[in-house]
């Protein structure tokens, strides 16, 4: 099962595709996360990467591309993914879509995290992300057993720095512009599976359940 996850920020994408992960026995491919990887292990992607990152802009499609066609070719993808943050432009969704027709593959479903903007700014300045597994926490939402400690493995929760107030609107924008029209994209290849984020988390998956089977 091929899955993408699309969505503002903030909508619940990792939450979900945590979940998603874990049950249908599937790896989550983030692409925040493996930004995020590089940029604390100072690599050359790294530091390209945050410089985009830091102001709530999208890093180009071409620093993006190559790194989640070549990951989606392991072993361990070879079941299915879920894909979490890509694509986030129409060039993204066309060279996946074309670097899986090469091999006769498809995605199967483009599910759509729907939270409307006004939800989103609170989401953003309670979450926090634990440092060590990419783990997502909401201060009052989800709240980890012990403050700023991850339940799953012991690592540090902090407050991304593009989770600030001023860095969230400007993902916002980019979101509407660059990555919203990818919900017509989808619509037309007949794939799009629209879920109310706004709901508890739980029932958020039920319904995606509901729909993967
Ligand atoms: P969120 O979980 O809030 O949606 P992500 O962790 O997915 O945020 O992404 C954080 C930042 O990483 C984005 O604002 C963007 O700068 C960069 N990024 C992640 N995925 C992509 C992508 N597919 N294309 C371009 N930039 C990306
Ligand atoms: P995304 O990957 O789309 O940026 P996250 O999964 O990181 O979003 O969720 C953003 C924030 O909202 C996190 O603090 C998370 O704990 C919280 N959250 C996720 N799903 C829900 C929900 N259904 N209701 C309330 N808060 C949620
Ligand atoms: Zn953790």
């Amino acid at each position: 099962m091929k899955i993408i996850m699309l969505g503002a920020p903030g909508a619940g994408k990792g939450t979900q595709a945590k979940l998603i992960a874990e049950k249908y026995n599937i790896p989550h491919i983030s692409t925040g996360d493996i930004f995020r990887a590089n940029i604390k292990n100072g690599t050359e992607l790294g530091k390209k990467a945050k410089t985009y990152m830091d102001k709530g802009e999208l890093v180009p499609d071409e620093l993006v591309v190559d790194l989640v066609v070549d990951r989606v070719a392991k072993d361990d993808a070879k079941n299915g993914y879920v894909l979490d943050g890509f694509p986030r432009t129409i060039p993204q969704a066309e060279a996946l879509d074309a670097a899986l027709a090469k091999i006769n593959d498809k995605v199967d479903y483009a599910i759509d995290v729907d939270v409307p903007d006004e939800n989103i700014i609170n989401r953003m300045s309670g979450r926090r992300a634990c440092v060590a597994c990419g783990g997502t926490y909401h201060i009052v939402n989800v709240p980890p057993k012990k403050e700023g400690i991850c339940d799953a493995c012991g690592g540090e929760l902090i407050l991304r720095d593009d989770d600030k107030p001023e860095t969230v609107k400007k993902r916002l924008d980019v979101y509407h512009e660059q990555t919203q029209p990818l919900i017509d994209y989808y619509t037309e290849k007949g794939i799009l599976k629209t879920v109310d984020g706004t709901v508890d988390m739980n029932d958020v998956f039920a319904a995606i359940v509901g729909i993967l089977g």
